[in-house]
């Protein structure tokens, strides 16, 4: 009988971080994640006990297979389980988040002879699994996932986070209704994938503080600013501080810290899972990461892993945090040349930072959408200023000091230098210019944008000795 595993579930005091059951309980779409050593003998039990068929088609790749895909076929084959297909995808770093692989998944599922009685099977780590959230939302058919690293929080939300036309997005579907998570698999995989884990849980550091200025703003009518749910912010920021301590280890092997980062990654992806939406586990620093992302960032020929972007990304952020909240008698100045562009100047200025990108009108629309009124940024700013403590205090208290921030994400193997992804430190800076512009969804830097100090806080990490260096 396989165990849960449930770090600090003797925490009675409830400041301990979630347990995998307890969101389990506020999942409406994943029925089961066993995270354990031996998960994969547990795959012909679940598959009986959560799943109307008794048919699997597998999706791995070359490198995944290996590692998990031919265990978990003849692991299924004895269970009594039909394996009806296996697609393996080239290995190496060839497999990107195109919907055009997508497209490919749902015309190959849907020509199998036991269509659609069928159980897609996905062996392999967030990209693999994007593209099989995806395939099954679109076939309707519940799958499960065989996670082969603990690399991403994107296993457990219901949503994936696709290239569509060019433009990097968080597509919705279903979460995988089951997870098998190996402890012995996630552990075998190149440490570079555990350093980007660390890197993608150290962003809801970011995610939590704009959550704080999102909410602020959204009671004023700001766009796309909820008010913080207290189920999803509970899941992700528990005694996060702890647990994203205890996954420094991961990348050198240790299993505790694998365990601990792969179950942490999973429950802010529970967050996302009940709030529906990314809010709880993103914020501004995913803004970089999408930017690079759009351009398929790559270094010394390799595409840069997302989670080494968020960590440039996070640094960046708290960098930019820091800088915005550094006098605690208010907001930074504004900048001298300052004058709010009208809404046909702003549009000028997204096309041309976007000329050329094949996700140009989109990120127009996305400008477009979040460009308030002067009167109601006038209300936002002034409700701010005078309320500047309060916000100030809560912002920092949650907020991982940069200096701090550069020692774990260092410890934990991350890059913690633009040029450590392939950037010069002046292009990392400046591309906050263009994240600004592509979602619509409020954070410190469109409070910023809004306020006129936008360019001098580039213009302060730019000048400074710490920043990005
Ligand atoms: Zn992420």
């Amino acid at each position: 009988m396989i165990q849960y595993i449930m770090i600090h579930s003797t925490n009675k005091t409830g400041q301990g971080p979630l347990s995998l059951k307890e969101c389990l309980a506020h999942a409406d779409e994943t029925k089961e994640l066993i995270l354990a050593k031996d998960a994969l003998e547990a795959i012909p039990r679940l598959i009986t006990e959560f799943f109307d068929h008794k048919t699997l088609c597998l999706i791995a790749d070359e490198n995944t297979y290996k590692a998990a895909g031919e265990r978990v076929k003849a692991i299924a084959e004895e269970g009594g389980l039909k394996v009806g297909a296996v697609h393996i995808f080239p290995g190496g770093d060839h497999l990107h988040a195109e919907y055009e692989h997508i497209r490919f998944l749902t015309k190959w599922v849907s020509s199998l002879p036991d269509f659609p009685a069928l159980v897609p099977l996905a062996v392999g780590a967030g990209t693999l699994n994007d593209l099989v959230k995806r395939t099954a939302e679109e076939l309707d058919l519940p799958y499960l996932c065989v996670p082969t690293a603990a690399s991403v929080d994107g296993y457990t939300p219901n949503g994936a986070s696709l290239l569509m036309d060019g433009f990097k997005q968080n597509v919705l579907c279903k979460a995988p209704r089951v997870l098998a998570a190996d402890l012995g698999i996630i552990a075998a995989a190149p440490a570079y994938l555990s350093s980007s884990g660390v890197g993608d849980l150290a962003s809801k550091i970011i995610a939590g503080t704009d959550w704080i200025i999102a909410e602020k703003a959204g009671a004023l009518g700001a766009p796309e600013a909820p008010a913080i749910d207290p189920i999803p912010w509970t899941m992700v920021h528990q005694g996060f501080r702890e647990a994203l301590e205890e996954s420094v280890p991961a990348p050198r092997g240790d299993q505790d810290a694998i365990r601990v980062l792969f179950q942490t990654l999973a429950v802010t992806g529970f967050a996302m899972q009940y709030m529906k939406n990314s809010r709880p586990v993103s914020g501004a620093e995913h803004l970089w990461s999408h930017v690079w992302e759009m351009e398929d960032l790559r270094f010394k020929g390799a595409p840069v892993t997302h989670g080494f972007k968020v960590s440039i990304g996070t640094l960046a952020a708290t960098a930019f945090t820091e800088i915005f909240f550094a006098d605690p008698k208010g907001p930074p100045p504004q900048d001298p040349s300052y004058r709010r562009p009208s809404r046909d100047e702003r549009r000028a200025q997204v096309s041309a930072a976007f000329k050329g990108s094949r996700a140009h009108d989109k990120i127009i629309e996305a400008s477009m959408d979040k460009m308030m009124d002067e009167p109601l940024v006038e209300t936002i700013n002034e409700a701010f200023r005078d309320s500047w403590t309060a916000i100030r205090d809560r912002v920092m208290d949650l907020l991982i000091p940069y200096g701090e921030l550069k020692d774990i994400l260092g410890r934990a193997l991350c890059p913690l230098v633009p040029e450590a992804i392939g950037l010069s430190r002046s292009q990392a800076i400046a591309d906050c210019r263009r994240g600004q512009m592509i979602r619509n969804k409020y954070s410190i830097v469109d409070l910023a944008w809004d306020m006129g100090n936008f360019e001098g806080i580039l213009k302060n990490i730019e000048d400074s000795n710490l920043y990005l260096r």
